[in-house]
């Protein structure tokens, strides 16, 4: 086959990965309630002033640096529902339906083939012939990416933050294609801001959901040897094991503490899948990292919903709220699971947010829209909602900011 054949293959195979994953919800039974926590060796621990799921590991054993961290379980954790008492608790986890996961407003009517064949067959074109608007790209500072706290966005939903004596990763991707294959796909628009090899020590990765543009095997692989331990949704566990990583699955609104902060999974609006067959098996989640100065939000991939509200209630105000404002062109297949910048700037109002950064656009070209529209779209909206530039930030790939 010729290089666009197997482009138009591979993308034929994306729109059914999402075609599949939207409509795995043929058989109904009732949302189940917080499931079992993410469970390792060690014994869980309830702080009591937290009416979440606690899936505290173990005691801190592990000097990393200057500060302490507490030690993922040596075999990873693994569920054991059966074994060990599920907590009562007034907040549901995640909602399943027929063994997948499902949002909380339900199953979205699907796009139809009229609509998702031709924009698959766009996509494929663009993945071959390539599209200019990539995000504006500076050096990286090391000396500034170290001071606490600060944000350093390396392209696409990948941020390396370190707020509260931890560092920590969101979402990483350093590969050249957001595929299953690395030679087809989304292309990469803009090199990484910082090259994998040069990230200072990372105490945690969190990973949002599967697909490939966030959850990529490579990068993870070489983070899992490194050292880093990893917080994902449920299900999601195994993947992270299949590199060698130690992961913790959390539900919505479970939460684990590492070192001074704690980290808590929250919902977002989405879907998952990597194959044909795997739609929604996996969960998708956005997270808060609380510390004892700062509160960082990162969205994951996610559309509009009241969840950012229950979100801000919770644990608002956020101090800075990293949230996606790319790919959402056209809004037929993309409303509902992705947010354009006017959602993306009324969703860092919900959650109470003092400062929003701009993600997920300008990396790779997955939809329809410029890849560089989002943030002048996004500018403009979070004047209109009072978020002035010092509080609406769209950052360079590699630059870093104290916040
Ligand atoms: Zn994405």
């Amino acid at each position: 086959m010729t290089g666009s054949q197997v482009a138009a293959v591979v993308s034929m195979g994306l729109a059914g990965v999402l075609l599949a994953s939207m409509s795995g919800t043929s058989q109904s039974a009732p949302p189940t309630a917080l499931e079992a926590a993410a469970q390792g060796e060690s014994p869980m621990k309830t702080d009591g002033k937290d009416s979440t799921h606690p899936a505290n590991l173990g005691s801190p054993q592990r000097a990393n640096g200057e500060r302490t961290i507490e030690e993922a379980p040596a075999t990873g954790p693994q569920r054991t529902d059966g074994e060990r008492p599920i907590e009562e608790t007034h907040i549901a986890g995640a909602p399943r339906r027929g063994g997948r996961f499902v949002n909380l407003a339900g199953p979205r009517a699907l796009p139809g083939f009229g609509e998702m064949a031709p924009f698959f067959l766009r996509k494929a074109w663009t993945s071959i012939v390539g599209r200019s608007g990539g995000a504006p790209w500076v050096p990286f500072d090391h000396e500034a990416l170290l001071h606490n706290p600060s944000i350093t966005w390396i392209g696409h939903s990948t941020m390396l933050v370190r707020m509260d004596g931890v560092t920590f990763i969101t979402d990483p991707i350093f590969s050249e294609r957001a595929s299953p294959v690395g030679f087809a796909g989304p292309k990469r628009l803009v090199p990484p801001g910082v090259p994998l090899s040069e990230l200072p020590p990372i105490d945690f990765v969190l990973v949002s959901h599967d697909h490939y543009d966030h959850a990529d095997t490579d990068s993870l692989r070489t983070l899992a040897e490194r050292g880093a331990r990893f917080v994902v949704p449920l299900e999601l566990g195994e993947l992270i094991r299949s590199v060698g990583g130690y992961p913790v699955e959390l539900d919505w609104w479970q939460s684990v503490t590492i070192g001074d902060v704690r980290i808590h999974c929250v919902p977002s609006q989405h879907f998952s899948g990597r194959s044909l067959t795997d739609g929604n098996t996996r969960l998708w989640a956005g997270w808060v990292v609380e510390g004892p100065t700062r509160r960082f939000y990162h969205a994951g991939d996610t559309g509009y919903f009241s969840g950012f509200a229950d979100i801000g209630a919770r644990f608002g105000p956020i101090d800075l709220a990293a949230i996606p404002i790319g790919a959402y062109d056209p809004p037929s297949i993309m409303r509902g699971v992705h947010l354009n910048p006017e959602e993306a700037v009324q969703a860092a109002h919900d959650l109470r947010a003092r400062r929003v950064v701009g993600m997920h656009f300008g990396t790779f070209d997955l939809t329809d829209e410029a890849p560089d529209e989002p943030p002048r779209r996004f500018h403009a909206a979070a004047a209109r909602l009072g978020f002035d530039d010092d509080h609406a930030w769209i950052l360079k790939v590699g630059e870093t900011r104290r916040w």
